[in-house]
């Protein structure tokens, strides 16, 4: 019987464009897939609402092209499937794994003993599970709609990357019960990646190394609705800033576009994401075609890269 066809998605959030910390992610997705021959899948993450951007979407899969990436299909966007997160998080507070939350911020990051160190996720300490008869008395209480909180338990998570090798995570210890849908009703990212991914049968999940620490969060969820089995996972060291941040507006203009605007084309750029991702000695102007031929992930870099003046000067011309 021939194995079945393994599935990835490139999925772009589109609040604000693609930058070149994205790109490289996108181009190791790419050539990991077509050199394994992967399907691939474009999924756009719009479910943040405030912060997405308008035209961005398009601008992603614009950029993408640009570069001369393609997919196979282009996924339902998650803004478009916000009737299957709820009916999920119904599921989930029915079996008494979610329960409806009314902390503000404010309260759960005075109530934290410790902030995460990294990432900014405050630990919760649980005030509101096992509070409420259900979501309508929350809601009388607070006044507002309240969030929907997933109960981690007490189990460790463990699992293989295949970038970052075998990770273990004590969920209770490091973010507490994480929430699934946010107060205004809307999924959160946590929840919607894992239907998403699930409903469309992908098998390898490859994205930056800054959510590897939403892995253990996803593979709960996925255990607890019993979408088995779950993806295989292969998170990319980022590309940050000299300052040792990831790559953002604060490291001046890295988005595509600006580049593009500037005359520089698709083979330098992918000259330099391919010197990031160790298939060149060297920053040098390179083809789609020549780095699949070469592609090899065992030589990517197991440390963060760092964008510094010599991209820049490459990226000019130099
Ligand atoms: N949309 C996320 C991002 O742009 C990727 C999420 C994922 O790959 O699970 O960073």
């Amino acid at each position: 019987m021939p194995a079945p066809h393994r599935i990835t998605r490139l999925a772009p959030s589109p609040t604000g464009a693609l930058h070149l910390g994205n790109a490289r992610t996108f181009l190791v997705t790419f050539l990991l897939a077509r050199t394994r021959r992967w399907r691939i899948l474009l999924r756009v993450e719009d479910l943040d609402g405030p912060r997405v951007k308008a035209g961005a979407a398009a601008g992603a899969v614009e950029d993408l092209r640009w570069l001369g990436l393609d997919w196979d299909e282009r996924v339902p966007d998650q803004s478009q499937r916000a009737e299957v997160y709820a009916r999920a998080v119904r599921t989930l507070q029915a079996a008494g794994r979610a329960y409806p939350c009314i902390c503000s911020r404010t309260d759960v990051e005075r109530a934290a003993s410790a902030p995460h160190p990294e990432d900014g996720i405050v630990l919760y300490g649980g005030a509101c599970r096992g509070r409420w008869a259900d979501e309508e008395e929350a809601r009388r209480v607070a006044g507002r709609p309240p969030a929907v909180r997933m109960a981690v338990g007490d189990a460790a998570i463990a699992f293989d990357d295949r970038i970052a090798g075998p990770q273990r995570f004590d969920l209770a210890a490091t973010c507490g019960d994480f929430v699934i849908r946010k107060a205004d009703g809307v999924a959160a990212y946590q929840l919607a990646v894992v239907l998403d991914d699930h409903a469309a049968g992908v098998t390898d999940v490859v994205r930056g190394d800054d959510l590897l620490d939403s892995t253990p969060r996803q593979l709960l969820l996925q255990q607890a609705l019993g979408l088995s089995p779950p993806p295989t996972y292969w998170h990319l060291p980022l590309v940050i800033g000299p300052d040792g941040r990831r790559l953002a507006k604060r490291h001046g203009d890295t988005r595509l576009a600006h580049y593009r605007a500037r005359g520089v084309t698709p083979e330098r750029l992918l000259g330099l994401l391919a010197f990031w991702s160790g298939q060149l000695d060297r920053r040098r102007p390179v083809s789609l075609v020549d780095l699949l031929a070469g592609f090899d992930i065992g030589r990517l870099p197991t440390q963060p890269v760092v964008f510094g003046r010599e991209d820049e000067a490459y990226l000019n011309g130099g």
